[in-house]
């Protein structure tokens, strides 16, 4: 019996589960900024976008988001940050300690955890198990919109029609395959896509605030993504460029829209 007496219902759960995000889906069908990917570099300028007053939502293709942010470096559940990204986990109140000069070490988890719950805070919207398969570009040439569909129709091969939703900037935070460009390019958008590159931390860090930008009309693209598409190194389990990136493309969309 419930505290209130009532007997609990489940027809009544499983209307107030499908009724809610039935409002939150019309809601959200028409945005000003659609994130792709839930890693750090997504997490972080979703958080900034809502933050800044924009309405936004973040699409993932998992049940969860995180990214490549939970396995840390070879399974072990730490990320390192440097010192130019050290206000990003205080921002965001995640605990860490100095390894060594310039060196910062923090829980994955609770990074994970903690951008998430900013993002939450801040009125960011997620899609859960949605995939981008499109991006819907008219006249003007611009990314619009995009084409989602529900990630398991994608993996089982199931021949079921997407639906689309309108936003006035897309973000690709999809992590190395630079899922959203490549969709841009492949269907003979003006945008050109280098590919990735060798290991060196160093670079790959110093670089990377520098290749977040807008690529493509209504297109930004951060974290790993952001070095695909320009070529640059990778650079490992220090997380701090993600963050930086993350808050470079919020920066960037924010004077956009102003
Ligand atoms: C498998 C793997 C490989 C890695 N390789 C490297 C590496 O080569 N170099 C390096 O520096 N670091 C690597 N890392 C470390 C680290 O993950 C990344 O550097 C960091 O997490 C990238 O952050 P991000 O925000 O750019 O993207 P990610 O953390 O990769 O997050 C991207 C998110 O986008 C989602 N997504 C992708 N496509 C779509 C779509 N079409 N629709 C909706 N959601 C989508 C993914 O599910 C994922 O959650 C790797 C980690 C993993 C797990």
């Amino acid at each position: 019996m419930h505290v209130s007496g009532m007997e609990l219902d489940e027809v009544t759960i499983s209307r107030a589960i499908v009724s809610e995000q039935s409002r939150v889906l019309l809601e959200y069908l028409d945005v000003d900024v659609a994130v792709v990917g839930g890693g750090p570099s997504g997490l972080t300028c979703a958080a900034l976008c809502a933050e800044n007053g924009l309405k936004t939502v973040l699409i993932e293709r998992k049940l969860s988001v995180g990214g490549g942010m939970w396995g840390g470096g070879m399974m072990f559940p730490r990320i390192v940050v440097q010192d130019e990204a050290k206000r990003l986990l205080d921002r965001f109140s995640i605990t860490s300690t100095q390894y060594s000069p310039g060196y910062h070490l923090a829980s994955s988890v609770e990074s994970v955890a903690k951008l998430t719950a900013a993002a939450c805070d801040a009125g960011v919207e997620f899609l859960m198990l949605v995939s981008v398969e499109d991006v819907v570009v008219k006249g003007d040439g611009r990314v619009g919109g995009l084409v989602i569909n529900w990630t398991p129709v994608e993996t089982t091969g199931l021949h079921v029609d997407p639906l689309t939703l309108a936003c006035r900037y897309t973000v690709d935070a999809t992590g190395h395959d630079a899922m959203i460009a490549h969709m841009v390019a492949r269907k003979g958008g003006d945008l050109h896509i280098r590919g990735e590159r060798f290991m060196w931390a160093e670079r790959a860090e110093a670089q990377i605030v520098g290749h977040t930008k807008e690529v493509f009309p209504g297109l930004v693209v951060t974290g790993m993504a952001a070095n695909a598409v320009a070529g640059e190194c990778r650079m490992g389990p220090i997380f701090g460029g993600m963050l930086l990136s993350g808050e470079a493309a919020a920066r960037a969309i924010g004077e956009a829209l102003r």
